[in-house]
């Protein structure tokens, strides 16, 4: 069993064939896959994915680039929807200080007031983070958001900022960049618990080693857990296992 903790699916990449997607998903071993909203409307129909496939969960929450739409009544509108059937967390919030498309302020105020709102619900985050590792860990230690915990969702930190996000109650997830050949990232994957560790797509994106190039899609999770596996020197179905038991847990679904 495998678990894809975050997709895109809602995206118009899978207009032509979304549910031929989710069919090769099971077929691929998958036994869940977390559908991420980046802003109200994603968030929606994120819900509407999940509620059409049984294997398919929503998460609801304004992406750092979009935190310029976050207005009062789409954080009210947020809440609701996270106590719909099947949502499982808030997110993806966060800060991009890589393709900076909101301004830095609004990103950080979109983060907090969607830190708050997960808080009050007690529902995990999913965290999105792109060079801005200090400020983002700042920000989760003053809402003090050890008390929901989540995932750093494409970890692209340090070791220390993978061990301070653990210390916070937070899994780190790796996806296809961990399949690019040597770096940081493959030394983390292999020094932090296994029981911290998800595996993601964030499909149509990143897509793993060997299908570089093409669409990326919940079935090629299986990729990014067999590179892993070889990371670490344990079976596949280990990798597979643990991954898939650290998502339960996390989005506290059943499997
Ligand atoms: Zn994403």
């Amino acid at each position: 069993m495998l678990i894809d903790s975050h997709a895109h699916l809602d995206f118009n990449q899978f207009d032509d064939d979304r549910d031929q997607v989710v069919a090769r998903a099971r077929e691929a071993g998958l036994s869940a896959i977390v559908n991420v909203g980046t802003d109200l409307g994603s968030s929606e129909r994120s819900i509407e994915l999940a509620g059409r496939h049984s294997m398919v969960y929503a998460t609801v929450g304004v992406h750092p680039h979009d935190a310029r739409t976050l207005s009062p009544d789409v954080l009210k509108r947020l809440a609701e929807l996270a106590g719909r059937e099947k949502v499982v967390a808030i997110g993806e919030i966060g800060l991009d200080f890589y393709r900076d498309r909101s301004p830095r302020d609004l990103q950080r105020d979109a983060f907090r007031r969607q830190i708050r709102l997960a808080v009050e619900l007690g529902m995990p985050l999913v965290i999105h983070d792109r060079d801005a590792h200090q400020e983002t860990l700042q920000i989760l230690r003053d809402e003090e958001a050890h008390r929901v915990g989540g995932v750093l969702h494409c970890f692209s930190g340090d070791l220390k900022m993978a061990w301070e996000g653990i210390a916070m109650g937070f899994l780190i997830a790796f996806g296809g960049p961990i399949t690019y050949g040597g770096g940081i990232k493959q030394q983390i994957a292999r020094q932090i618990p296994l029981d911290r560790i998800l595996v993601e797509t964030d499909c149509p994106f990143l897509t793993p080693v060997p299908h570089r190039g093409k669409r990326n899609e919940p079935a090629n999770v299986r990729h990014v857990a067999e590179k892993l596996a070889r990371l670490r020197g344990i079976e596949f179905e280990e990798a597979a296992e643990a991954t898939t038991e650290n998502a339960v847990r996390l989005f506290g679904f059943s499997h």
